[in-house]
């Protein structure tokens, strides 16, 4: 037939959170099969029950999104080849230290003629330079990849909330047009720009920007200081993604996934959380300890990200032109005091 099936790779709290999204569409529009396959990364849950099992029995992801319906045609299968044999359109949503590991087991297994977007935030950095995750994921497989990014704390969306996202693509509009189609609600209003670096890159590093937000929260520096540290962030990830790549547009950071998923990630996300409490430890207690104890299986992007952003600045000279992503990292390695995060910015 000439209906897309869609697979959505991860059943985190956003994967699930995409998977309803996906799930309420196909079954309005022509365009697209009924069913959503969906990836889960198995696990047993303290019941002794598999969470692929209860998902597929309550229809809903008990673990990552509780309380929430997934919609009837989502179809959870934990055997990640057959979840994507069939499909046109595939959705990589999963924490991104592990997509290589993924992409490396879907090599081959996917249809040529497919399209990808990524919804992870992050990049992986090799001696040769950094790498955004499209790039990895359209390298590995061979096929297009576009991304999806905004201010889009899962859970409110899970909630049917209002928001807005950003599709960014590389060449082929038609496929922006058809991932539009696939994500748009009533209450999840999708726009396309052709600038998949910034797009990516805008997602990425404002988790770098809000560890910075979450340590003045934890230190109850004021409004204003975190201000301060979005309007420095947003200056360093406009100039970061710049040098990076040339192509990238201004406009790009007025988009959903630019100031909107920036402001939302500083006020409401998780890496601002866990880095406040990271900060009220007075930097004692490790982030992994606390990810574990406050996340409960979720996944911190934005210290690992740091860390990348830092290996990238070094190996190019480039720490003194970026100073609250290079303080970033080394408050989170324990170089210096989460209070640290408000100095020597005067000369920027
Ligand atoms: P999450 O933080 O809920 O992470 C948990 C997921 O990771 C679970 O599905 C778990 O099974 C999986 N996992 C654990 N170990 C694994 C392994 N070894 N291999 C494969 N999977 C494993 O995930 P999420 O919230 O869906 O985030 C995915 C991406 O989406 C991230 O890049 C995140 O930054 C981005 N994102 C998240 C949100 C949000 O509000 N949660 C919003 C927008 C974007
Ligand atoms: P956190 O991972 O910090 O919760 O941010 C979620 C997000 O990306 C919102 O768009």
């Amino acid at each position: 037939s000439l209906r897309s099936k869609v697979t959505v790779v991860g059943s985190g709290n956003w994967g699930s959170v995409a998977a309803k999204l996906v799930a309420s569409n196909t079954l309005r529009s022509t365009s697209f099969h009924d069913e959503v396959r969906m990836w889960v990364f198995e696990e047993t849950l303290p019941s002794g029950e598999k969470l692929t099992d209860v998902i597929n029995g309550t229809n809903e992801n008990v673990k990552y999104l509780p309380g929430i319906k997934l919609g009837k045609n989502v179809v959870a299968d934990p055997d990640l080849e057959n979840a994507v044999k069939d499909a046109n359109m595939l959705v990589i949503v999963t924490p991104h230290q592990f997509v290589e590991g993924i992409c490396k087991r879907l090599a081959g297994k996917i249809k040529t003629e497919a399209e990808a977007i990524s919804l992870v935030k992050g990049m992986e950095v090799k001696v040769d330079g950094p790498r955004m995750m499209s790039t990895l994921i359209s390298q590995q497989l061979g096929i297009n990849c576009s991304v999806l990014m905004g201010a889009n704390i899962a859970n409110e969306i899970g909630q049917e909330k209002f928001s807005e996202a950003t599709v960014g693509y590389r060449q082929n509009k038609g496929a922006a047009e058809s991932w539009v189609q696939l994500f748009n609600t009533p209450y999840f209003n999708v726009t396309s720009v052709q600038d998949v670096e910034g797009v990516e890159l805008c997602g990425t590093l404002k988790n770098v920007v809000a560890v910075a937000a979450g340590f003045v929260d934890g230190l109850e520096m004021g409004n204003n200081a975190k201000a301060a540290i979005m309007r420095i962030g947003l200056e360093e990830m406009k100039a970061f993604s710049k040098l990076l790549f040339p192509t990238v547009k201004d406009s790009t950071f007025f988009e959903s996934c630019g100031v909107a998923d920036l402001i939302t990630t500083c006020l409401g996300g998780r890496n601002r959380g866990v880095a406040e409490a990271f900060a009220k430890s007075g930097g004692k207690r490790s982030f992994d300890e606390l990810e574990q104890e406050l996340l409960q299986g979720q996944k911190l992007q934005g210290v690992s990200t740091a860390s990348d952003v830092y290996e990238v600045l070094s190996h190019r000279g480039w720490l003194e032109l970026f100073p609250l992503f290079s303080l970033v990292h080394e408050i989170c390695i324990g170089h210096l005091p989460p209070s640290a995060i408000v100095h020597q910015y005067s000369e920027h």
